[in-house]
């Protein structure tokens, strides 16, 4: 089980201060601390990605990157799972596709899912399937993608979430990959945003009520 909940970060956890690390100077008033360090965050990646490694039977894999949140953690668990192939000699073949959901205004969940972009996922019929997601909050969004990518028959699917709030059971029970379990509190960065600012972060940070004032639309 603790493996499955991936690295449980308590309520309360304050953080790191800003000062003991480097972050973009124009966030300086925007973000409270750093939360979990992009150096953290890289090597619990590289962990995800053997076990993903170990897990699966099938030579190739179909990864789902769930945009926009979900393109670093995508694009480094891939590369992961390319360098890991190398050192052992049994590589994982990967082929990556791309959807976008929008579910959120500021920092509040809207109850409608859009899929935008690509809605046609048959190719994924009859293959080994891995959706990634940076974040799994309520789990709403994962049921409904999860709905619509069965619809398409894939012989498996399994889903990594680098984040999952420990808020319902429903978002652990849908994560087959967890990076971190962290407390229900609004998050940024490592390309999570907030109203599309805070990609350019690479550490996982909180927001401060400043920035959140600062970039409500
Ligand atoms: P759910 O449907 O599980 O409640 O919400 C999942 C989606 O909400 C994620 O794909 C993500 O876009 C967004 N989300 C949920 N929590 C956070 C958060 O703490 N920070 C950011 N930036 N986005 C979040």
């Amino acid at each position: 089980a603790a493996v499955k909940r991936g690295i449980v970060i308590k309520d309360g956890w304050p953080g790191y201060s800003l000062d003991l690390f480097t972050y973009p100077e124009h966030y300086h008033n925007d973000i409270e601390n750093v939360y979990i360090p992009h150096g953290v965050i890289m090597n619990r990646v590289e962990r995800l990605a053997s076990h993903i490694m170990d897990d699966i039977e099938d030579a190739k894999l179909m990864v789902l990157c769930v945009l926009k949140g979900g393109y670093k953690f995508c694009s480094d668990l891939v590369e992961f799972i390319k360098t890991l192939g190398r050192s052992s000699n049994r590589y994982l073949e990967t082929r990556v596709e791309f959807i976008r959901l929008k579910s959120y205004l500021n920092d509040q969940s809207t109850e409608d899912l859009h899929i935008v972009g690509s809605s046609d996922l048959s190719f994924l019929r009859g293959k080994s399937v891995l959706i990634v997601e940076a974040i799994v909050d309520t789990g709403k969004t994962m049921k409904a993608l999860l709905k619509h990518v069965e619809t398409f028959e894939p012989k498996m699917v399994k889903v990594a979430g680098l984040l999952v709030k420990r808020v319902s059971n429903t978002a652990e029970s849908l994560t087959d990959y967890v990076g971190f379990e962290i407390p229900n509190l609004f998050v940024v960065g490592y390309a999570l945003d907030y109203n599309e600012y805070f990609r350019d972060l690479n550490h996982i940070c909180v927001i401060s009520k400043t920035g959140k004032v600062k970039y409500k639309i």
